[in-house]
């Protein structure tokens, strides 16, 4: 599939892989917007929020449970992050491949940009 989070999952494309199960892989973003900011990937192809099934409802969860994870492994869970999840163009999505954004070690404003 030309879809270049299932390369970087499959190992075609090189990444620094911060985490990895056998639902899950999480790497740092090629041009981080925070001193901190990983992605956070199901190993399933899933295109959009939008395509999430019921099926995969346990999957969803668990890249929240896994930013968690990684925030209290690398010691900012306390001081606070942001996770975000964009859908489609005007959500601003450029890889149709869910992932969650965990972006840390800065204060970040809202509303979101
Ligand atoms: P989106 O804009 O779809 O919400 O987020 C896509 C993210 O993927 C962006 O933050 C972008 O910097 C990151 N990205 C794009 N290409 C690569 C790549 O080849 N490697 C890594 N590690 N991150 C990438
Ligand atoms: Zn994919």
């Amino acid at each position: 599939m030309d879809c270049l989070f299932c390369k970087i999952i499959n190992r075609e494309i090189p990444a620094d892989i911060v985490y990895e199960d056998d639902d899950v892989l999480a790497f740092n973003d090629i041009d981080p917007k925070a001193p901190i900011h990983m992605l956070v990937v199901p190993k399933k192809h899933i295109a959009t929020l939008n395509d999430i099934e019921e099926g995969d409802l346990a999957l969803v969860g668990r890249l929240q449970y896994t930013a968690a994870h990684l925030a209290k492994e690398q010691g900012f869970a306390d001081d606070g992050y942001r996770v975000v999840m964009n859908c489609n163009d005007q959500g601003g999505q450029t890889v149709y491949h869910i992932h969650m954004h965990l972006m840390g070690g800065r204060r970040f404003t809202w509303p979101a940009g």
